[in-house]
């Protein structure tokens, strides 16, 4: 592997990691070097990951965390950096959606959605970046969605939260540039996972979805982490603030 692609010696941090995205990027990080904390509230799931990277020789520590709570938020740090060492990699991952009507969407729904998506991404970076601050090295990878920049009837709350985390993003970017820290967004279209099982089980919506993504397929989740393992690794540490999309061309197309 090219040198500038290597995380050997990197300790990553993935939350949602018990399945999905979070599991496929835990697993390209490890693969690419980094010692990988896997957080998400599924402690089966988190340990299957951990377990799948200790196979094939990696280093990995499971921990149970709610991204919504707060009090859990610094002790899975902790636990992290316990195991493995300073956290120099967070992948911001975890997500939640809804669809529903916006009038029929509760102040608990929107919140947990906001919560969930957004402001759990503050919380944690605020968590690690001390750490990276005083070491000037530190890579923030925030999952975002091309739902952050297009409009989606009845998803008002995921699209507000993903277009949040784009501007989370480049705030801290600006902020920690100076101090050797990138923050920077993957943005993926459709992905084969939890999340757009739902919609993707109904044929008729599976080929709306198709015509409108110029690749004409779905992406899976392993075309995410060698994206995330490329802002994870020195090869990126001139980019800081931005938001890559991973869509098969859908959010530039007319
Ligand atoms: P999944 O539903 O498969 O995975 C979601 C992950 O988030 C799970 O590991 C889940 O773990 C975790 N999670 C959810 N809520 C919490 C919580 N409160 N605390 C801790 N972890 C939590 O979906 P994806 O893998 O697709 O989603 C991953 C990210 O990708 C999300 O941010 C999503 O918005 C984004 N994305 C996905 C797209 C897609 O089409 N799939 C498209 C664009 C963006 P657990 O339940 O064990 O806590």
């Amino acid at each position: 592997m090219a040198p500038w692609y290597s995380l050997a010696g990197r300790v990553a941090l993935v939350t949602g990691a018990s399945r999905g995205l979070g599991a496929a990027t835990a697993a390209a990080l490890a693969e690419a070097g980094a010692a990988v904390g896997c957080a998400a509230r599924t402690v089966d799931g988190v340990e299957a990951t951990a377990k799948g990277i200790r196979e094939r020789g990696g280093r990995a520590h499971a921990v149970a965390l709610d991204v919504t709570r707060a009090d859990q938020v610094a002790a899975t740090v902790r636990a992290v950096e316990q195991a493995l060492g300073p956290v120099d990699i967070l992948v911001n991952n975890a997500g939640i959606t809804l669809e529903k009507k916006t009038v029929d969407v509760t102040d608990a729904e929107w919140e947990r959605v906001l919560t969930t998506n957004l402001t759990s991404m503050f919380r944690l970076a605020r968590a690690v970046a001390p750490g990276m601050l005083e070491r000037r090295r530190g890579k923030i990878i925030n999952v975002g969605s091309m739902y952050g920049v297009i409009g989606v009837a009845r998803y008002a709350a995921y699209c507000a939260s993903k277009a949040g985390v784009d501007g989370l993003t480049r705030s801290l970017a600006v902020e920690w540039a100076r101090h050797g820290v990138q923050v920077n967004c993957v943005a993926p279209g459709y992905v084969n996972t939890e999340i757009s099982r739902p919609a993707l089980a109904d044929p008729r919506t599976r080929e709306l979805f198709l015509s409108k993504i110029p690749a004409r397929r779905i992406g899976e989740p392993e075309d995410v982490g060698p994206l995330v393992v490329y802002l994870a690794s020195p090869a990126s540490d001139h980019m800081t603030g931005q938001t890559l999309y991973l869509d098969g061309g859908q959010t530039i197309a007319w």
